[in-house]
């Protein structure tokens, strides 16, 4: 053969970049999901149910496609005023994308209809592909069955994966890349501080601690080596100071711990990291707590 190889004149394939929303029930697996498609430890995970609070960003860049995709809060009923506003926000999630993937577990096949179960007054604009989780809880007859109508999955095995991504690649709009496409996520190191001293909370703390736990970052030094960071953890009641601190400390030193290691994982630095105990009463009822929290404020409550 003499010819000379052929030379790549032609334009390169446009590029595709869309929005897709990780929607569905408390607990089905949204966060893990979200984590196996970018290949990274963004979303937190438990084994609790509405441990994800606001939502949360990952990126994937492939070629000339590019996924950002939101892990949504549960779309739950609306109980105290923090569950009202992660619906609000789920909602508003669901309604901005350019496609939705509506999770349900592969046990609890089929899934039900997504505006019904979102309480939704009509269908969302996008298309929406149903993703059944947990598929290795299944049979592979039942998988077979589940792929007619949709996509299983598992995160504890990865099947089903590179099936989902392409052909959620083929629905995203042609369309310039929005970030770039060496970034994971969108959000600062301080959100994800926050993250995981919480999912450490729901690793380490009882019932009902969790919820009513929450952190604000008050210093952040990136310059410094060890990086430095201090932060004032919150509970709502005294009893759960007690609880968090633990029997000489034990408790929030190892919430310190595992949180810094994760932290050091993320940012690929030694991390210093200083934490403090607050008690702020009823703030998952309060809009003024919540909007220092970086929760939206909605303005019919102010
Ligand atoms: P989210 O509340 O919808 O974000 O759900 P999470 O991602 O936090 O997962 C809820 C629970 O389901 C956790 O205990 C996970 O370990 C578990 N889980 C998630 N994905 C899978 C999976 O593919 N297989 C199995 N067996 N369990 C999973």
């Amino acid at each position: 053969m003499t010819s000379p190889a052929p030379q790549d004149t032609a334009d390169p394939a446009p590029q595709r970049c869309g929005h897709i929303a990780l929607a569905g029930r408390p607990n089905v697996g949204k966060s893990s999901l979200l984590n196996a498609l970018i290949g990274s430890r963004l979303a937190m995970v438990s084994p609790k149910p509405q441990a994800t609070r606001l939502p949360v960003t990952g990126l994937r860049t492939e070629g000339n496609v590019q996924y950002v995709f939101h892990d949504l809060p549960g779309l739950l009923d609306p109980g105290y005023l923090l569950q009202e506003r992660l619906r609000a926000l789920a909602l508003d999630g669901v309604q901005r994308a350019d496609l939705i993937l509506h999770l349900h577990p592969a046990p609890d096949a089929p899934a039900p209809d997504l505006t019904l179960v979102a309480g939704m007054p009509a269908p969302p604009a996008a298309p929406v592909l149903t993703v059944y989780t947990k598929s290795d809880l299944v049979s592979p007859e039942r998988i077979a069955g589940l792929a007619q109508d949709g996509f299983p999955v598992s995160t504890t095995t990865d099947s089903g994966l590179v099936p989902l991504l392409a052909a959620i690649a083929q629905r995203l709009p042609l369309r310039p890349f929005e970030y770039d496409p060496d970034d994971l996520g969108t959000q600062p190191v301080r959100f994800f501080v926050v993250e995981y001293l919480r999912e450490a909370a729901f690793e380490l703390l009882g019932d009902e601690v969790p919820y009513a736990f929450t952190a604000e970052v008050d210093e952040f030094r990136e310059s410094s080596d060890p990086v430095y960071i201090r932060a004032t953890l919150f509970v709502e009641r005294k009893t759960q100071k007690g609880i968090l601190i633990g029997d000489r400390g034990r408790t929030i030193k190892e919430l310190g711990r595992l949180s810094r290691i994760r932290l050091e994982e993320l940012l690929g630095q030694r991390v210093y990291l200083e934490t403090w105990v607050k008690v702020l009463p009823k703030w998952r009822r309060s809009p003024a707590a919540l909007a220092r929290f970086g929760f939206p404020v909605d303005t019919k409550e102010s």
